[in-house]
């Protein structure tokens, strides 16, 4: 009798950053699930962290097909990463992906079948082709950002960029085909906000962006249904596009879809410790009562917002569950409750370091979210059904902001203002006006990923095309 065929082995490379490794991790379980062999490389300092968590550590023991391969970062473990260690790990990892890549590509008894990136080291795309192996990207924010970034050229050309100043904000964007009827230039990629076009920031993700598409193919964490504009839009310049979000829930549909697999996970691959005090007390709270707020996991606030934010808050009369990490205020300190809204808060509020989001989202005293847009936290809170208050700080969450507010109707954008008056009535705007829009919205993305659905349709593409490179 011949031997089994032996699984396909995908490496799979992150950007050695929270959100980054968090989506990556999810799509490297799903692959292992349906069979595939994985490869995860993940920085020292980040292993660490996240192996500290007993959940994350039996979830990927369980899979056979699974194994993480561990790099420094050029760093030392204990370093607290903090000021520009970014560019320092980032120079550091760049300079061993040759090295690196050369030995998985040795290894006997693991032949490499493909290497998905993250789009952001494109870098990597020359070292895999010169090893003849197929590299293929992904991309951890929404479609409609990728795009917003990839037309970053067509808007210069057009004189949109850069943008001439505050009286410009609101101008209405035509340099990104396919959404403008959405974008204002206040909804562009914070990165647009720059005044000198020689920003090295704004240059560099350009230069990233395009050189996506020299990749075999794009993975989005996205969903046709959701995001349908720039999808077909990017589809024209990198035809081998696989949408196959919200991660998350695709997930939970394929554990859940055989009878043999372990039970759906209720975490994240969160390096923090959530603290379920916050769910004892929403289980004393009213029904639709509560506006859960949380700025991700990167953000920082300067005290003035935090106050402001605070007043809205309370002056509301709503209920609150605020996550404050202890690295959530920009200048340093903890994010201690303001004095004269201590009454308040112990009345009606909880506060914690970190929360189990996505349980927090379903829970059903959380009638609505407080947050930054981050495109994880968006998803997350669409498939539960939650309208959402934007507060976008940076990066792509000024663009999802307006999807929430403007494309899918399921929110405000409160973008740019932070005033206790304006987030009072923000506070109390978002309460209940949303629930069709929501719940049409979290019907959209859950049918995605459902037997037959586009994301789940996509995957199984995704995996036969990978099935069918030759070693
Ligand atoms: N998150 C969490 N608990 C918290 C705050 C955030 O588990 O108290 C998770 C959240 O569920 C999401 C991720 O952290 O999966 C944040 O990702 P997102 O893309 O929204 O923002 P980022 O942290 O990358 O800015």
């Amino acid at each position: 009798m011949d031997p089994p065929p032996v699984p396909p082995h995908i490496v799979i490379f992150p950007l050695a950053a929270q959100g980054h490794v968090n989506s990556m991790l999810k799509l490297a379980e799903l692959l292992t699930f349906s069979g595939l062999r994985i490869t995860f490389i993940n920085s020292e300092h980040i292993h660490h962290r996240l192996l500290q968590h007993a959940d994350i550590q039996a979830r990927f023991v369980a899979y056979p097909y699974f194994r993480f391969k561990i790099i420094s970062d050029g760093l030392p473990i204990d370093h607290p990463r903090t000021g520009n260690h970014f560019m320092t790990a980032f120079n550091y990892v760049k300079s061993i992906t040759k090295p690196l890549f050369e030995e998985l590509v040795a290894a006997p008894d693991r032949p490499v079948t493909c290497i998905i990136v993250d789009g952001i080291l494109t870098f990597t795309i020359d070292v895999a082709r010169d090893l003849g192996v197929p590299i293929i990207a992904f991309r951890t924010i929404s479609a409609s950002s990728f795009w917003a970034y990839f037309c970053i050229p067509r808007m210069i050309e057009k004189g949109e960029l850069p943008i001439k100043g505050d009286e410009d904000m609101d101008h209405i964007v035509t340099g990104v085909p396919g959404m403008q009827d959405i974008l204002r230039c206040r909804d562009l990629p914070s990165v647009c906000r720059v005044s000198d076009l020689s920003d090295w920031f704004l240059q560099y993700v350009t230069t990233q962006t395009l050189q996506t598409a020299r990749a075999r193919a794009l993975i989005l964490n996205s969903v046709d249904q959701l995001e349908g504009p720039a999808i077909s839009q990017i589809r024209t310049h990198i035809p081998n596009l696989y949408t196959i979000g919200p991660l998350h829930s695709h997930l939970k549909s394929r554990l859940s879809s055989s009878p043999s697999s372990p039970p759906p996970p209720s975490a994240s691959n969160s390096l923090w410790e959530a603290d379920r005090s916050c769910i004892s007390w929403l289980d004393e709270q009213p029904p639709k009562s509560v506006i859960y707020v949380s700025f991700g996991s990167v953000t920082t606030i300067n005290r003035h917002d935090f106050t402001e934010l605070w007043h809205g808050l309370v002056n509301s009369g709503r209920r609150f569950l605020w996550v404050v990490r202890p690295d959530s205020l920009a200048e340093g300190g903890p994010g201690a409750v303001p004095e004269e809204l201590r009454e308040a808060t112990a009345e009606r509020g909880c506060v914690v370091g970190w929360a189990p989001q996505e349980e927090v989202l379903h829970h059903g005293a959380v009638a609505a979210f407080l947050t930054h847009s981050g495109w994880n936290s968006t998803l997350e809170s669409v498939v539960a059904g939650k309208p959402m208050l934007c507060w976008p700080f940076f990066a792509d969450q000024q663009v999802n902001s307006r999807l929430v507010s403007h494309a899918w109707k399921v929110g405000l954008d409160m973008k740019d203002v932070c005033d206790r008056v304006v987030v009072e009535r923000m506070a109390n705007g978002v309460m209940g006006e949303f629930a069709a829009a929501g719940a049409d919205v979290a019907r959209r993305a859950r049918e995605a990923v459902s037997e037959g659905g586009s994301s789940w349709d996509n995957l199984d593409r995704l995996i036969e095309d990978i099935r069918s490179m030759r070693t």
